[in-house]
């Protein structure tokens, strides 16, 4: 397909990557010319340089470089420097993903320069409004116009929100794509950390309500040491979460604990071995819900809720908590061999990037051939 100007993608932080990767595959298959652009929200070699090499992605045509500071400061770095990108090409159309703070700021510059905008894994709620990732994903899809969503229960959701039912397509789970493909290019790094298959839980934490906070993560800790005490566990330890530990003078309590290894954040090919691999996943993530989901690997999700119940109701992830108890007679019932079982949810088939693709050709090739007055959307 031609057309004259190309679509603007942004991505801006470490889950936006594998969610990206095959939706720029399946535009470029098309013929569909795009400008990928890197806010910089996370800039360094182990939460971004080594994702474009495992996933193949190419490099951004622009680096915003607008990395670090707090939520405010970045979200108006990211706001000035991405209305400057798109008044420089005007694009047919700005393209964004998830739910990290790059998204929104994106989305909130294109829209006031009446630039559609698309947003991949639309519909998501935690209806927890002290999460940022909810003030974003709430925020981007009152501005998107067109939404596309991972499972069908995201459009109830956005519906409910009094979005229209035209802005709304389900394309299934972009970041399944990914998935696939990172299966296919297995590592060593089972070998390099001494593990063997199934003898090992994985460990991930990085939301703020679980980290930030002195007594919280004093609590997180104890529950990733009552983990440890069970079954080797490796604990791929989040920038934030470094930073925090850090910062709080507890970077010297993971080192003291048997069992347990707390490592830098692995690239995405290690890090999918290392998954595929584990007994059992304790995490705070959402892309790692789905993967282990996808995988049909038991996730204990260290959260009192999810934005994405399907990983619950179809998919092998519970909902645990961070009661070092709960987390412990979970992973005791594991280890017993009473593990949770499920389906893969509609959708999450390896060609959700392809749908996405067909999707935004679709809405642009609508809005060249709408009339200029056209009805006003909700
Ligand atoms: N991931 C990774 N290396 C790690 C930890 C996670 O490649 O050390 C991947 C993981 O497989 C998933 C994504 O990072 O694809 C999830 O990102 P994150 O947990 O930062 O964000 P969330 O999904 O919570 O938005």
């Amino acid at each position: 397909m031609r057309q004259e100007k190309p679509i603007d993608v942004v991505v801006s932080a470490r889950p936006n990557f594998m969610k990206m990767a095959p939706v720029l595959r399946a535009l470029d298959a098309r013929g569909v010319p795009f400008r990928l652009i890197h806010t910089g929200q996370h800039f360094d070699a182990a939460m971004s340089e080594v994702f474009f090499r495992d996933l193949g992605l190419p490099n951004p045509a622009l680096n915003l470089g607008c990395g670090g500071g707090t939520h405010a400061e970045q979200t108006a770095a990211i706001l000035v420097a991405v209305e400057r990108a798109l008044m420089a090409q005007r694009p047919a159309l700005l393209v964004v993903a998830g739910d990290v703070t790059g998204t929104l700021a994106a989305a909130l510059a294109a829209s006031k320069l009446a630039i559609p905008i698309a947003h991949i894994e639309a519909g998501l709620r935690s209806f927890d409004r002290s999460m940022p990732e909810e003030i974003n994903r709430v925020l981007t899809d009152r501005l998107a116009d067109l939404l596309l969503t991972p499972s069908r229960d995201a459009a109830q959701n956005l519906f409910a929100e009094g979005i229209a039912p035209e802005r709304v397509t389900f394309v299934g789970n972009v970041m399944i794509d990914s998935l696939h493909r990172a299966l296919a290019r297995p590592t060593d790094i089972l070998n390099r950390l001494s593990l063997t298959p199934q003898g090992y839980a994985l460990v991930t934490l990085h939301r703020p309500a679980n980290v930030d906070e002195s007594v919280r993560l004093n609590a997180t800790l104890a529950t990733v040491e009552a983990i440890a005490r069970r079954l080797t566990t490796i604990f791929s330890v989040h920038p934030r979460t470094q930073a925090r530990l850090h910062a709080l003078g507890l970077s010297d309590r993971l080192e003291r604990v048997q069992g347990l290894s707390a490592i830098q954040p692995l690239g995405y090919d290690d890090f999918v071995t290392l998954m595929r691999h584990a007994r059992l996943v304790a995490t705070d993530s959402g892309g790692i819900q789905e993967e282990t989901t996808a995988l049909g690997l038991p996730c204990l999700t260290l959260r009192r809720e999810t934005e994405r119940p399907i990983t619950v109701s179809e998919g092998t992830n519970q909902i645990v908590g961070l009661s070092e108890s709960a987390v412990g007679r979970a992973v005791d019932e594991i280890l017993a061999g009473k593990v949770k079982t499920g389906r893969v949810p509609e959708g999450w088939d390896g060609r959700a990037g392809e749908r996405v693709a067909e999707a935004l050709i679709s809405f642009m090739r609508a809005r060249r051939s709408a009339p200029v007055d056209g009805p006003p959307r909700q």
